[in-house]
C-alpha cells in the first residue's frame, strides 16, 4: 500500500540522518501518520516536515518526534506524561514503546483533544487524554518515568511536572521564547535537575496566561 511504502521511505531517511535507536525507528514505522493529519494534508503526511493540524497548531516533523522519543529513553511499562496532545501522533509513537495505557496527555484546545481521543479509539491506542493546562501536570499517572512538552516553554519546565517525575526520570522540552528554543533533557535528581542541551528547535509556544506564584 502506498502509505506503507512512504512510511518505510521516511524511516530510512531518518535512519540515514539521525542517530536514533532501532526501537524508536520501529515505533515511527508502526504509526500511520496519515491518520493523524487533516484529510487535505494526507499526501504530505510522510514528508519529514511539520504539518498543520488546525487551531494554529502543527504536528512536529517526524525526525523531531524521533529525536525526542529517543531522548526520553523509555521502556515498556514506563509511565509517560505529555503536554500538548495535538493530533495525538507523538503520543502514539511513545505508546508503541511503553503501551498506550501508560501515556497521559493533556491538551489545551478542546476540539484537538476530542479529535485525538476519537483517533486513539479508532486506531486502538489506550492513551489517556485530558483537556486543560498541561503546566499543572496530571496526578493520575504520577510518578512519571518520563515527561515531555511539545510546545515551547519560555519559563522553563513547570515545577509541577518536575515534581510528578520520579528521581532518575527524564524530561524533554523545548525551552525558550517565540523565536526558537533549546531542546533540553532534564534528569530529575533527589534535590533538583541536571540539564543537557541538544538542538536549537522551533516549536509553537505554550498557551495559557501567566500563572500565579
Ligand atoms: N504532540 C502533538 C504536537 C501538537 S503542537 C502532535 O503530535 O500532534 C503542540 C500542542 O500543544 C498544541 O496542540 C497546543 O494546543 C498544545 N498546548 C499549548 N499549550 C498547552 C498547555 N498549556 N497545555 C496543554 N497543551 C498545550
Amino acid at each position: 500500500m502506498a502509505y506503507e511504502e512512504a512510511r518505510d521511505e521516511l524511516v530510512r531517511r531518518i535512519e540515514r540522518r539521525e542517530d536514533v535507536s532501532e526501537r524508536t525507528l520501529d515505533a515511527i514505522r508502526a504509526v500511520p501518520r496519515h491518520e493523524f493529519v487533516p484529510e487535505d494534508q494526507r499526501d504530505r503526511a510522510y514528508g519529514d516536515h511539520p504539518v498543520p493540524i488546525g487551531h494554529g497548531q502543527t504536528v512536529s516533523a517526524p525526525h523531531m518526534v524521533a529525536i525526542m522519543v529517543d531522548l526520553l529513553a523509555v521502556d515498556e511499562g514506563d509511565h509517560v506524561y505529555e503536554v500538548g496532545t495535538g493530533s495525538g501522533y507523538h503520543a502514539a509513537v511513545v505508546a508503541e514503546i511503553v503501551g498506550g495505557e501508560n501515556v497521559y496527555s493533556v491538551e489545551y484546545v478542546e476540539p484537538l483533544a476530542e479529535d485525538a481521543r476519537e483517533r486513539f479509539d479508532r486506531l486502538g491506542y489506550d492513551v489517556h487524554v485530558r483537556v486543560g493546562d498541561g503546566r499543572e501536570g496530571w496526578a493520575a499517572g504520577a510518578p512519571y518515568d518520563a515527561a515531555y512538552l511539545t510546545c515551547g516553554a519560555p519559563e522553563g519546565v513547570p515545577d509541577s511536572i518536575i515534581e510528578q517525575t520520579r528521581p532518575g526520570g527524564t524530561i524533554v522540552a523545548p525551552v525558550g521564547g517565540r523565536v526558537g528554543q533549546d531542546l533540553v533533557r532534564l534528569t530529575v535528581t533527589a534535590d533538583g535537575v541536571e540539564r543537557e542541551q541538544h538542538a536549537r528547535v522551533q516549536f509553537v509556544p505554550i498557551q495559557g496566561g501567566p500563572r500565579d506564584g
